[in-house]
């Protein structure tokens, strides 16, 4: 039984910490922006106001920045790689310790459903900042042998890339600013933390926690603020050494362009329009339950959301009755609401967006196979959708919605090289999700899918396991040890004996 009047009383508190006000968090302290200004946010499961961010710009970037690299060169440089790891683990303690206040804010804030909240942002960001607490200890370079003439000690080292500029989404905001604050952390960089405009409340929360746990000042900034203000600000000055970034291409090659200036390093993890390939031979009800949560999870606002679905003729008509079954059953609602398994999506012009996708696919010759019901009331709701009869042509295919709209289409190829090509047929190349009980098949497929994860018979993240783009899906990769040397300069050293 639920303790309906404790989760008041959390749901309570997490209001109060919205409707604070807000600074910015440079060289440890909280900071008024330079301009004065700030920016609401809002509730997407009824669309109320819940408070409001400062709008940082310029000169409040320009502030982090010489706070981030005076940290850099200062206590920073000396801490024992095995203190920087012991800090992320304390971290993560604490995030854990206000794991239900984390999931509250962040439920008010994006509106997903609280119950996911609870299960899956709060606790990866715990599991991230632990895997990545490891690292310190072993980011080691290596000792190399010389082929040259004379007698050579040649060894690499691996040093922090510098000061971090980390521009978020609004989609997974926490799990997302542990992403890229955990690894350039545990690499020995600084960093300044810009969170969507859409959803600041839980980096907010986490920056008070930072300086909780004992991080030296500067070594993690946060500013809150307008993309085309704060972070094309981070992107621009000179003292960033490095971006990374995770959002819509579109934005990705503004980062590119602007980066460019100091010739930062940049990272990645841009749009998916994930193929979901479901094989003659798949478990058709496990295939159809995992299709269905890769579309429908967080309102279908993942990058890696499995969105085009391709399944053999001879499974496809069930494979599109259960999806379409399951998103008929699926109670969306607000977030706060306890039976809601699918929320909203963030705002009114992402379900403008949405809406409008679908409509486009109907206008050129799609049809609607199944559809959930999108909640009453003010909230921004969207109904989880099944589209047949489209093609690669439509747009629905070829571009990512990052809604709950699932296009599905068949094949009666079994020629893997054919199935391979279309879901090939992309300017993506985040994901692919195969679906089979043919070993030889799987890896096969595995091969040929030109895709930065491939997962078969199932989904799910984890901090070990590298994430990142082939093609317009970005550059680089997140988690494991490539995703730690991704802050990492490697420097050659050479010594004639
Ligand atoms: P979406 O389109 O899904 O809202 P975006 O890619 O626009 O995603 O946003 C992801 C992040 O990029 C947000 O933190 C946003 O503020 C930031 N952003 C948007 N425009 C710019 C820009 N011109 N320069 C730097 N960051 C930006």
């Amino acid at each position: 039984m639920p303790d309906i009047a404790k989760d008041q009383l959390a749901l309570d508190g997490a209001r109060q910490f919205a409707g604070r006000e807000h600074g910015l968090f440079i060289d440890g302290e909280w900071r008024e922006p330079r301009s004065g200004s700030s920016f609401e946010t809002f509730n997407p499961g009824d669309g109320s106001r819940i408070g409001r961010a400062a709008a940082g710009g310029e000169a409040d970037v320009d502030l982090a920045v010489r706070a981030a690299r005076a940290a850099l060169d200062g206590p920073w440089a000396t801490m024992k790689p095995s203190e920087r790891a012991r800090l992320l683990w304390r971290l993560a303690d604490a995030i854990e310790a206000h794991a239900d206040e984390f999931a509250l804010l962040e439920t008010l804030n994006n509106g997903k459903p609280l119950r996911d909240a609870r299960m899956f942002d709060v606790p990866h960001a715990v599991e991230v900042l632990r895997y990545n607490a490891g690292w310190p200890t072993k980011l080691n370079g290596e000792s190399v042998n010389l082929s040259g003439p004379g007698t050579w000690h040649a060894y690499t080292v691996r040093e922090p890339v510098g000061v971090v500029a980390a521009i978020v989404p609004w989609n997974a905001p926490l799990a997302m600013a542990v992403a890229k604050t955990a690894p350039a952390l545990a690499a020995g960089c600084t960093i300044i933390l810009k969170p969507a405009e859409q959803t600041p409340l839980t980096a907010l929360r986490l920056a008070h926690l930072m300086a909780e746990v004992g991080f030296p000042k500067g070594v993690f900034n946060l500013v809150t603020g307008l993309g085309e203000a704060a972070g094309a600000a981070l992107v621009a000055h000179p003292g960033v050494d490095k971006v990374t970034f995770t959002g819509s291409t579109e934005v990705g090659r503004l980062i590119v362009k602007g980066a460019t200036v100091n010739m930062k390093r940049v990272t990645l993890e841009l749009g998916g329009k994930t193929p979901v390939i479901v094989m003659p031979d798949a478990d058709i009800n496990r295939a159809i339950e995992g299709a269905a949560r890769s579309i429908f999870t967080n309102a279908g606002q993942i990058c890696n959301a499995g969105s085009r679905l391709f399944a053999h003729e001879s499974v496809f008509d069930a494979l599109v009755e259960g999806v379409a079954d399951f998103a008929g059953k699926l109670r969306v609602g607000p977030g706060l609401d306890p039976d809601t398994q699918m929320g909203p999506v963030v705002s009114a012009e992402q379900k403008a967006r949405v809406l409008s996708y679908i409509e486009a696919g109907l206008r050129d010759g799609a049809k609607i196979s199944g559809q959930g019901s999108a909640a009453s009331g003010p909230g921004y709701f969207v109904p989880p959708t099944v589209l047949t009869g489209t093609n690669p042509q439509m747009s629905v295919v070829r571009e990512e919605i990052f809604g709950p709209v699932l296009c599905a289409m068949s094949f009666s190829d079994r020629d893997l090289d054919a199935i391979a090509a279309q879901a090939n047929d992309t300017d993506y190349g985040l994901g692919a999700i195969v679906w089979t009980q043919n070993l030889s098949a799987a890896h096969k497929l595995a091969r040929k899918i030109k895709a930065g994860t491939v997962r078969v018979n199932g989904g799910g993240l984890d901090p070990a396991l590298p994430f990142g783009g082939f093609k317009q899906s970005g550059w680089g990769r997140e988690n494991g040890r490539e995703g730690v040397e991704a802050y990492t300069e490697v420097k050659s050293i050479a010594i004639a004996l």
